[in-house]
C-alpha cells in the first residue's frame, strides 16, 4: 500500500507534483524530506491534507521521507520503491 498526495504543490519550484510514501502516510502538517524532480535540489513539504491510499504510486511520483532521514535520487527511489511495494 502506499500514499499519494496528488497535484500538490512543489515549494522548491512553484509546480505541482504527486508525492508518495511507501510507509507511514502522508499527515497533514507532518515535515517530509524530498529532492525535486524539477531542480534536482532537496526540499522540504508541509502537506496541507493527508494522503490518500493507494495501491501503487503513479510513475513519477515524487517520495517523501519523514523529516530526519536522507531522501536519495527521486526517480529511481520512486521506481523502486514503488515496485517493492
Ligand atoms: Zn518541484
Amino acid at each position: 500500500m502506499a500514499t499519494l498526495l496528488r497535484n500538490e504543490p512543489c515549494p522548491a519550484c512553484g509546480k505541482r507534483h504527486h508525492f508518495t510514501t511507501t510507509q507511514g502516510g502522508v499527515r497533514e502538517g507532518k515535515e517530509y524530506a524530498y529532492v525535486c524532480p524539477e531542480t534536482g535540489g532537496r526540499s522540504r513539504l508541509r502537506p496541507h491534507s493527508d494522503g490518500e491510499n493507494v495501491g501503487y504510486a503513479p510513475f513519477g511520483a515524487v517520495v517523501l521521507r519523514p523529516q530526519g532521514t536522507e531522501p536519495s535520487s527521486p526517480a529511481v527511489s520512486a521506481v523502486t520503491e514503488a515496485a517493492a511495494d
